[in-house]
């Protein structure tokens, strides 16, 4: 299973996390033509077993997922996954943590805000799944557990509240998570949880659904690194169990700036 991690998409936003569109297109129409199933994250894990599955994720809830990503998808019949950071959701406020403040007051200041729940409804209309991205969007790693553990609730409460459904899946903001996060997540009742590597190199294994690895794409990412990422050698090998312990060693996870 091939997992992307998306952001936003928009051809004049030139923020690292805003794809073209046309590169969006690009990228899944060619694993596709390989052979690849487009489902969301939570169809994907539960029957993909010997089948090459791509699942297409967007973090954050930017509103050019809607107005951007989503024709791009449903023209390739591709459903989607949106996490949400629910407090932005529920006041369609903008999104201004790290790297993303630098964008206010400047004519791209509109791409910040977060969709709202009417229209993230539609996007669970046109067959996407919606998990959680926790309420504020902090580095789970770095705040009090009592109050990341309600991070984790109350955005799951958020979601399956807006929604009427249940929300299974959770993606750590910023992919910051360790063992005390992900035991968190598992006691707020999340069945899958999604990380985000940017490591061409780095490990892979579906063994741990609180901890499935994610491959981020960003308006930098080239052809041949996307051609790369999505290898099937290449991911073999990424997920044979002695390259795991050595790649994990030698490209350990950090959060690096500008990824969201
Ligand atoms: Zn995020």
């Amino acid at each position: 299973v091939i997992i992307l991690c998306y952001h936003a998409a928009s051809e004049r936003w030139p923020s690292v996390g805003a794809v073209t569109p046309e590169a969006l297109d690009r990228q899944l129409r060619y694993l596709l033509q390989r052979g690849y199933r487009p489902r969301t994250l939570s169809d994907a894990l539960n029957d993909s077993a010997g089948q090459k599955t791509v699942v297409v994720t967007f973090d954050d809830a930017f509103c050019s997922v809607l107005t951007q990503a989503l024709a791009v998808l449903e023209a390739l019949a591709v459903p989607g996954t949106l996490f949400v950071p629910t407090d932005f959701a529920a006041e369609g406020a903008p999104m201004t943590w790290s790297m993303l403040g630098k964008w206010v007051g400047t004519e791209h200041e509109s791409e910040l805000r977060c969709m709202s729940w009417e229209e993230i409804r539609r996007l669970a209309a046109a067959g996407w799944e919606v998990g959680s991205h926790t309420c504020s969007h902090p580095n789970l790693t770095a705040i009090d557990g009592e109050v990341a553990l309600g991070e984790l609730r109350r955005s799951r409460e958020a979601c399956e509240a807006a929604l009427q459904r249940p929300c299974r899946s959770l993606a750590y903001p910023f992919g910051a998570h360790n063992t005390d996060v992900v035991e968190l997540a598992e006691k707020a009742g999340y069945e899958l949880a999604v990380t985000l590597g940017n490591r061409l190199l780095g490990p892979l294994s579906s063994d741990d659904l609180l901890r499935l690895p994610r491959d981020g794409v960003y308006r930098s990412t080239s052809w041949p690194h996307f051609l790369l990422a999505t290898s099937s050698p290449l991911r073999r090998i990424r997920a044979l169990r002695p390259y795991r312990g050595l790649a994990a060693r030698l490209f350990p996870e950090r959060i690096t700036p500008g990824v969201q």
